[in-house]
């Protein structure tokens, strides 16, 4: 058994600092049992705890590290942007290296603008997108997160679905209601909402593929589907493409799905591992922005430079090497995501696997999850005891059922091998 003391004690002080001992609720261990090792460092596709013990990253920071930890570009790029000063509050012309890569990437973004996080990003958006419709309400679907603003947790995944919380306390009423919360990969029920609030509908919002509520892709022709609903009713379509965004495509489901949004939002990759989101797309819309037009949004480190190095450096290392980078991360996704599907069909455990690229999950169960309810299906507790097993064998997974393990470009035919195994080794405990 590995050590874990110093982590213990780390924890230990944490809960007396920290609610639940956490500075975000998903890194707690609460659905899966046993104790969260406290990282110390990182490199490539490896975490190293406080006790010194290694584990193959399944989570990369929740997306953002797809070129592996602490990749020398980014690394260097970080330390000649903080010799120049950390934050100026000033424009740079960083932010115009980087808006032109986001713009290379995605075609479809004529203008955007910098925030700091995701929940940033997908509130921004919302915003513009009721002032340019003038109206209040807006469809999301059941298992998408977007960030923790108030409208948007209302049957959201990550870990409000991980804690089984169907909202939050704290979000009035009032503003909840203005969300109508619908299953995902179901048309049908766009059209009703839309028959049912004529004219009152500002936007769809969407993970066009799910990562937050363990991995969904969409099914055949849904998000034309949505594109023409929305057309159709004068309300904006928004991609929220955080967790997918350089990491399916280089152009994330945009590309990849070949669909056209109003709005786009940016988050986790952008900023190479800091804190950075973007939001944009149709120049009609964005320029509602203040100071050009009456939406007002702003962010004292909006455009910071060293998250701008990072990004520049990160999403520049992608497109220069997109094709050998989509490739790679598609292969060697399939041989992990398939390998331990095939240790647990030999084992006769029942589990649906959920991949699209470098994103994927492995429900625990036997029929098919393509929305939010049936995801709920899954057996948690086998998760739960999978997890445990694979952390004790040095494989470190998003520690729900509800969330999608990612990997990136550091991990290779040793970490596949070795995932494997400790996934044998985890079936084998169980049967
Ligand atoms: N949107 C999606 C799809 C996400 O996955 C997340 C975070 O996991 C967010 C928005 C919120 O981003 P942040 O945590 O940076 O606020």
């Amino acid at each position: 058994m590995a050590v874990h003391e110093r982590s213990r004690q780390l924890q230990q002080r944490a809960e007396k600092l920290f609610p639940g001992g956490v500075n975000s609720p998903v890194r707690g261990f609460r659905s899966v049992g046993g104790e969260p090792p406290f990282v110390a460092r990182a490199e490539g596709a490896y975490l190293y705890d406080a006790d010194g013990n290694r584990y193959i990253d399944y989570f990369g920071s929740w997306g953002p590290m797809i070129l592996g930890h602490a990749f020398p570009p980014v690394v260097e790029a970080i330390e000649r942007a903080a010799r120049n000063s950390a934050s100026f509050g000033a424009s740079t012309g960083a932010e115009g290296d980087l808006g032109e890569l986001v713009q290379a990437c995605y075609p479809g973004i004529e203008k955007m603008r910098f925030v700091s996080s995701g929940t940033e990003a997908t509130m921004s958006a919302i915003r513009v997108a009721r002032a340019a419709t003038g109206r209040k309400r807006i469809i999301k679907f059941e298992g998408c997160y977007h960030g923790h603003s108030d409208g948007l947790l209302v049957k959201a995944g990550s870990g409000v679905a991980t804690l089984g919380i169907p909202g939050s306390a704290g979000v009035p009423e009032e503003v909840a209601s203005l969300t109508l919360a619908l299953p995902f990969n179901d048309l049908d029920a766009v059209v009703e909402a839309f028959e049912q609030y004529p004219g009152e509908i500002a936007a769809v919002i969407l993970e066009p593929v799910v990562g937050n509520a363990g991995c969904i892709p969409p099914g055949e022709g849904y998000l034309d589907g949505l594109r023409k609903l929305t057309s159709r009713h004068g309300a904006l379509f928004i991609v929220d493409e955080v967790m997918t965004g350089f990491r399916l495509a280089l152009g994330g489901v945009i590309e990849l799905y070949g669909i056209d949004a109003d709005l786009v939002t940016l988050g986790k990759i952008i900023g190479g591992g800091l804190p950075c989101g973007l939001f944009g797309g149709k120049r009609e819309f964005m320029d509602l922005l203040a100071p050009l037009g009456p939406v007002y949004q702003a962010g004292t480190l909006s455009g910071n430079p060293l998250a701008m190095a990072a990004g520049i450096a990160t999403v520049g290392y992608l497109r220069e090497h997109a094709v050998e980078v989509y490739p790679k991360l598609e292969e060697t996704s399939k041989a992990v995501a398939e390998g331990v599907a095939a240790e647990a069909a030999n084992a006769g455990i029942a589990i649906m696997t959920n991949r699209v690229g470098a994103m994927w999950t492995w429900f625990f169960g036997d029929s098919a999850v393509t929305n939010y309810s049936e995801a709920a299906r899954s057996d948690t507790a086998a998760f739960a005891a999978f997890h445990r097993s694979m952390l004790e064998s040095g494989v470190w997974l998003p520690p729900s059922q509800f969330e999608a393990a990612f990997l990136g470009t550091a991990h290779g035919q040793v970490e596949i091998e070795a995932t494997i195994a400790a996934a044998r080794a985890a079936f084998a405990a169980v049967t």
